[in-house]
């Protein structure tokens, strides 16, 4: 299918995006890599009026190390991520990116698309949790910065206003140990269950389990007290309220969260 008509704006700054979402209210939408939007505009989930396009406006698509922080433009790719060298503080950056999707859709989708789609099994919203990140979003009134557990609402809901713009994630801390692992049931596709781990925040984040990345202080507790790591994934299982679903069971769901909590753990504990 092909999407509704709309008119095309090209944004050549954030202050032009910014002032045409406020022109243009409710009837417009920010395109940047279009690996969401477009699906979502050809099965007519979405019918915007107005795209605005974001994909050149200079200076989003730099990754910049400011001290312990990491900044991250909304226009980064995730191919751009992957091959980028972070070193040791930010390696699961580049790491979790091969779950994302194929190649073709890496090196088009950006770390501002997947952040504001906020899909909860994506792996940028686990990461943004996992590693206490903070959403910069401009809007009419000017900047500001959203812690991301708060930013993350509901089914692709977010605390960002229709007016505001992402312009950069910041990832506060340096997280050597951190990773993230998943099942998906073919490569490319969105994971059933995804489990992000930092043995030293402590921190354990799920993905597909819950409307949100889904934080479990159950396993952190135990991966904070520093017992086998099997105790760790049982505690995650034993914590999240899940349902069957078509697909996958309830029982599948919480298997997969013992498996890959424990397995997040071990990859953890080696570096
Ligand atoms: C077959 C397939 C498999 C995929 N698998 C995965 C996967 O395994 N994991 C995963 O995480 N993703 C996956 N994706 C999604 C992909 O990662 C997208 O790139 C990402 O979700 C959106 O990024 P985008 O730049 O393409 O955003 P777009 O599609 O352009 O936009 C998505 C949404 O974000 C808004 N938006 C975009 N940029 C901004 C901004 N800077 N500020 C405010 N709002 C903004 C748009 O208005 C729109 O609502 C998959 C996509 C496809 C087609």
């Amino acid at each position: 299918m092909k999407p509704a008509a709309f008119t095309y704006h090209r944004a050549r700054s954030v202050s032009g995006a910014v002032g045409l979402l406020a022109e243009l209210g409710d009837d417009a939408k920010v395109i940047a890599g279009g690996q969401s939007l477009v699906a979502m505009m050809n099965f007519r989930l979405a019918r915007p009026e107005h795209l605005i396009d974001i994909a050149r406006i200079p200076g989003l698509d730099t990754i910049v190390r400011e001290g312990d922080a990491l900044r991250v433009g909304a226009l980064v790719t995730h191919h751009a991520v992957e091959t980028a060298d972070l070193g040791p503080d930010f390696r699961v950056l580049s790491e979790a990116m091969r779950w994302v999707g194929h190649l073709p859709i890496r090196t088009r989708g950006t770390v501002g698309g997947s952040i504001a789609h906020a899909d909860a099994t994506a792996e940028w919203c686990l990461l943004a949790v996992l590693l206490d990140a903070r959403i910069v979003v401009e809007g009419p009134a000017g900047r500001r910065s959203i812690p991301a557990e708060e930013f993350f609402q509901g089914v692709f809901t977010t605390a960002l206003e229709p007016d505001e713009l992402i312009v950069e994630v910041e990832f506060p801390r340096p997280a050597p140990r951190a990773t993230l692992t998943e099942f998906a049931e073919r490569q490319g596709d969105f994971a059933i269950v995804a489990a992000a781990v930092d043995p030293d925040a402590p921190r354990v984040v799920l993905g597909g389990v819950a409307q949100v990345p889904l934080r479990v202080p159950a396993a952190e507790a135990v991966l904070a007290a520093g017992v086998a790591v099997a105790e760790v994934g049982e505690a995650a299982a034993a914590a999240i309220d899940v349902r069957d679903e078509p697909g996958a069971s309830a029982h599948y769901r919480r298997a997969l969260t013992r498996t890959l909590v424990t397995r997040a753990c071990e990859e953890a504990r080696t570096r």
